[in-house]
């Protein structure tokens, strides 16, 4: 089959088949997208790209050699260093993200369904996702005209100034669970910090970003400012960590990446930051208020089919609850529909790909040996009502109960619908239990006593703590964690910080010499 590909951008067109069948001679070869650009890739080599409820193939992408990678870097370089983007002032920063946004909110129902086709997570979520595009653009918009330095007061006739730089070139791995979302996490606040960027989308999940980039000419997005180079993360992705023309990269995915990421940076002493994984707990008290408080334990753990870095996958229950809270639990799942994705009823999509199904499917054969099984367990098959799931990577949503902190369950991210719901006697045994973990990403804990809600968020070692709910956050506000889940934070204010540079300038003001010799 020859391979497609669309040189100008105008005549780029979004893959239309019906969500379950599209066969393969609908299937579309996207190019690369550097320097402004549609380009093909040095060598025809392709990645499959899935839809995971048919697990068919709907499109096919550039698997990029380093050679590609070079290519953007060297566009992300020339617009940094020479212009046209050296040239933009923070107004044209801001309103670039400002149109951005907008475009994103008028294509946001075709790109909507292109993320639930390729991630197989339902409608109804992915289009809260593209909202949330839409409002991170918007955000990084407004705040690229209130980067500004600081004039420090010193004893000298001088005047010191420490001035706020972009970075330069930043390289942006992104992971699958949400592609879109996740790219805007990456572009937006580099673009209004001033940056240039070469960004790797997930091979699994490739498409929504690069449609979007169809629409960066019309917002007014200067060439070689966004390159987006698809492939595998050995190849495509360390290229762009090790390459000597990248000044820093932004990652977000699991820890044994991160690790290999922070290796290969260091050759070139590249600034990095990380958003990894967690195993966050999600605590709830003999206090909380019961029917909220159920609800929450499987919002935590079962939204985008548990496949979020912050899933609330360890739910700590006090005794006096316990066994009504996980029979509660049980009878609540029942209710969780797992369907086709573009059903608007359907509560749980599919896995994104075949890997993270087996991968699920291991985790939950390995809880029936460490734990009870309260829920679920296996494939999802036959759920009455659903259709046929059978060809695609749906796994049932599963409750293991009694599970010991120790056990692989309650220490490894699964990383898909698989709540582990740990008994605990005190407050004390309680953040003992939360805080036993290499991770730190985030936490909850659900109480109406004031004193003990905030005593417990002091002392959990998490960088997002809720209180009474789990999981919804806002551009606005810090993301990102301790010990091993990352390093640096995404989002607000502090999303910016990790693409600036603080300059010290010193001004003389004396016009005396010196006078030391
Ligand atoms: P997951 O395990 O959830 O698939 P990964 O951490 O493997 O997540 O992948 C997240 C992103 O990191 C993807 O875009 C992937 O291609 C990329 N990646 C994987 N390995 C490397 C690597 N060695 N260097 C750079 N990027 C990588």
């Amino acid at each position: 089959m020859t391979n497609d590909y669309s040189l100008n951008p105008r005549n780029f067109t979004t893959v239309r088949a019906s969500p379950y069948s599209c066969g393969l001679a609908g299937v579309k070869t996207y190019p690369l997208f550097i320097n402004g650009e549609f380009v093909a890739p040095e060598a025809p080599a392709t990645l499959d790209v899935l839809d995971p409820a048919t697990a068919e193939v709907i499109a096919r992408v550039p698997d990029a050699s380093a050679a590609d990678v070079d290519r953007a870097v060297k566009a992300a370089r020339t617009a940094f260093d020479e212009g046209p983007w050296k040239d933009a002032t923070a107004q044209d920063r801001g309103r670039i993200l400002l149109k951005l946004a907008n475009i994103v909110r008028d294509r946001a129902a075709e790109l909507a369904e292109l993320e639930t086709r390729n991630t197989g997570k339902p409608i109804v979520e992915a289009e809260f996702d593209i909202t949330d595009v839409a409002t991170c653009f918007e955000y990084y918009g407004g705040m690229a005209t209130k980067i500004h330095g600081d004039v420090i007061p010193v004893p000298d006739n001088a005047m010191s100034l420490a001035l706020r730089e972009p970075i330069g070139v930043a390289g942006q791995i992104i992971p699958w669970n949400y592609p879109l979302l996740m790219a805007s996490w990456k572009l937006a606040p580099a673009i209004c910090a001033g940056c240039t960027t070469v960004l790797k989308p997930a091979e699994q999940t490739p498409l929504t970003v690069l449609e979007l980039a169809t629409s960066f000419h019309d917002c007014g997005l200067p060439p070689g400012v966004v390159n987006i180079v698809t492939g595998r993360g050995e190849t495509a992705g360390a290229a762009i960590v090790e390459h000597p023309g990248v000044d820093k990269i932004a990652f977000t995915g699991s820890v044994e990446v991160g690790k290999t990421i922070m290796r290969n940076a260091a050759n070139t002493l590249k600034k990095i930051s990380l958003e990894l994984g967690g195993k966050s707990p999600n605590i709830f008290f003999a206090d909380a208020d019961f029917a909220p408080a159920v609800e929450g334990a499987l919002f935590g753990i079962f939204f985008n089919q548990g496949e979020v870095c912050s899933a609330g996958s360890r739910i700590l229950v006090q005794r006096p609850i316990y066994k009504k809270f996980v029979d509660a639990m049980v009878e609540k799942a029942r209710a969780i529909t797992v369907g086709p994705p573009m059903d608007r009823n359907t509560k749980m999509g599919a896995l994104v790909s075949r890997e993270q199904f087996d991968r699920v499917r291991e985790y939950q054969e390995i809880g029936k040996q460490e734990a009870k099984v309260a829920f679920g367990g296996g494939r999802a098959t036959s759920i009455p009502g659903a259709g046929v799931l059978d060809k695609g990577f749906f796994v049932e949503p599963t409750i293991f109960y009694d599970v010991d902190n120790h056990s692989r369950i309650a220490r490894e991210e699964i990383f898909g619908p698989v709540a582990c719901v740990i008994p605990f006697d005190s407050e004390e045994d309680a953040l003992r239990i939360a805080n036993d973990t290499y991770y730190g990403l985030a936490a909850a804990v659900w109480t109406r006593d004031i004193f003990r809600a905030m005593r417990v968020v002091k002392n959990l070692r998490a960088g997002i703590v809720w209180v009474n709910h789990m999981q919804p956050t806002y551009v606005e506000a810090p993301w990102g964690g301790y010990k091993q889940s990352g390093i640096g934070r995404e989002l607000g204010k502090w999303g910016v910080e990790e693409y600036l540079n603080v300059k010290q300038v010193y001004i003389n003001l004396s016009e005396q010499p010196i006078g030391w010799y």
